[in-house]
């Protein structure tokens, strides 16, 4: 009685209710397989999208395309290009057998991430039909169409791509390598230091705490301001932060003057943390022997001064620079700073037009980042194509970059803005806001967007 007057869809083992459940069944697997038939047709129709016709491939046919620089901006192009045209004459130029994810650097010093984390082998990298010389540039002759490598091999191309990023320059401080080698300094801007960061930082427990900005252009500019935050954190929860005074000084006028909505929201917060932020001081020079950091102040009626910083541990960061193959190349121009001189828009040199150029040795103005290079590669890859066919570059970069700020330890704000400085897909990031979300995906997803999206050219 009781069982007949139970609704069937609560019944507990007669007829009816079997079938609810295998229509149930039925109904959920053939969701999952209309969602994986989407899936799969979608990504068909998406690597459709980014192949160029049969026809178009033809009259391009052999035509060399070589990219110098095997970094990820060089890889993310070479891979985009062979998605386009997966029988194009590619070659890549870059001397290191070890790739490094240089974004995980900051979290290597953050003991976030262990070395390991950041190496790939590069080999294991390279898009399939590509040519690799295991070389670097030594001479761009760009009337010749040719490269010249370290070894003496003449490389011809029909269409060049320059990716050959920025590097420290450590004259740029006097005492700065001086500083580097002893037992009170460190930067994140390479993998060595950033272990040897993260040795001292986790060590520190009392002191002057001193973390410096750059002039110039710089890769990654979030990054200094990153790794001082995170410090912070570490010595407030480590219960040393009574102890330690942390100084951040910086040529800017703010911390984040790039993005005004970022900066307005990020200053209070930092300023509530008690670090001192010194605006308009530029390093100059680091004297170890007394464990000083010189600063040049420029004061607002125009007049400079002096101003002297003893520190305990010290963060410093130099000035940047191209790699010296481009910077006494023709390629670049007077007032760029040895970048290469390329239309911010088109990413196509302003002389030689069939150059173009990609990431962070580029002189667009636009942020030095991966997050950069990951919006230009199908920039520069579909006007490769359009100048191979004889029409003129139709794709335009926007100046869009991003940034995860890592606030705190499982804390971030995330954002992407133009080359105006205004934000771009807020609705996507709540980027004035400080949260855990987005930690995460800088910890764990970036990596793999990296890695999967972008070395295998899907952008
Ligand atoms: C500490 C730190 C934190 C960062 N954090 C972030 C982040 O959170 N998000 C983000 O998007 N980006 C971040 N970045 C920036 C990002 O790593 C760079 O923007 C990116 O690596 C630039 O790529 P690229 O290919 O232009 O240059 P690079 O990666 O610098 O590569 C240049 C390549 O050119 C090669 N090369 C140099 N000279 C020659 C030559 N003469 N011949 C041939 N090859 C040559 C080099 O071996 C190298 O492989 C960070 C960087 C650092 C250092």
């Amino acid at each position: 009685m009781e069982q007949t007057d139970k609704p069937a869809s609560a019944g507990d083992g007669d007829g009816r209710q079997g079938m609810t459940r295998r229509r149930a069944l039925k109904i959920l697997g053939g969701g999952a397989a209309l969602i994986a038939l989407g899936g799969v047709t979608g990504g068909y129709a998406y690597r459709r999208s980014l192949r160029i016709s049969p026809a178009e491939a033809a009259r391009i046919g052999k035509a060399r395309f070589v990219v110098a620089g095997g970094s990820i901006g060089g890889l993310t192009v070479a891979a985009r290009l062979l998605r386009g045209m997966p029988e194009a004459n590619v070659t890549l130029i870059e001397p290191r057998e070890v790739h490094h994810y240089q974004p995980g650097y900051t979290l290597v010093g953050a003991g976030v991430y262990d070395r390991d984390d950041v190496l790939f082998d590069q080999e294991s990298l390279l898009p399939r039909g590509m040519r690799w010389v295991k070389d670097s540039v030594e001479a761009f002759e760009p009337e010749n169409n040719r490269v010249v490598t370290a070894s003496g091999e003449k490389v011809d191309y029909d269409y060049l791509v320059v990716a050959l990023g920025v590097e420290m320059d450590f004259a740029s401080v006097e005492g700065f390598a001086e500083a580097m080698e002893s037992p009170h300094a460190a930067n994140i801007y390479d993998l060595d230091s950033s272990q040897k960061f993260r040795r001292l930082a986790r060590t520190f427990s009392e002191g002057e705490a001193v973390f410096t900005y750059p002039s110039g252009y710089l890769k990654c500019g979030g990054a200094p301001q990153k790794i001082t935050w995170l410090s912070e954190d570490l010595w407030r929860s480590a219960g040393h932060r009574d102890g330690v005074e942390v100084h951040f000084h910086t040529p800017r006028p703010s911390l984040f003057p790039v993005v005004p909505a970022v900066d307005a929201a990020v200053t209070p917060l930092i300023e509530a943390r008690g670090i001192h932020n010194h605006y308009g001081q530029d390093l100059r020079a680091i004297d170890v022997s007394t464990r000083t950091a010189i600063f040049e102040e420029k004061r607002e009626d125009g007049s400079n001064r002096e101003i002297r910083r003893h520190y305990d541990l010290l963060h410093p960061m130099p000035g940047f620079r191209t790699p010296a193959a481009l910077r006494g190349s023709e390629l670049t121009a007077d007032g760029l700073g040895g970048q290469l001189e390329v239309d911010r828009h088109t990413l196509r040199h302003k002389r030689f037009g069939n150059i173009f150029g990609v990431g962070d040795c580029c002189a667009t103005g636009a942020a030095k980042t991966a997050a950069t290079i990951r919006k230009q590669a199908p920039v520069v890859v579909g006007n490769l194509f359009d100048i191979a066919l004889d029409r003129d570059p139709a794709h335009r970069y926007d100046g869009t970059s991003g940034c995860p700020l890592l606030t705190r330890y499982g804390r971030c704000m995330m954002f992407e803005f133009d080359y105006n400085g205004e934000l771009v897909n807020e609705w996507l990031y709540q980027p004035t806001r400080e949260t855990r979300r987005w930690w995460t995906f800088k910890v764990h997803g970036l990596k793999r967007l990296y890695r999967h999206v972008m070395i295998e050219g899907w952008v």
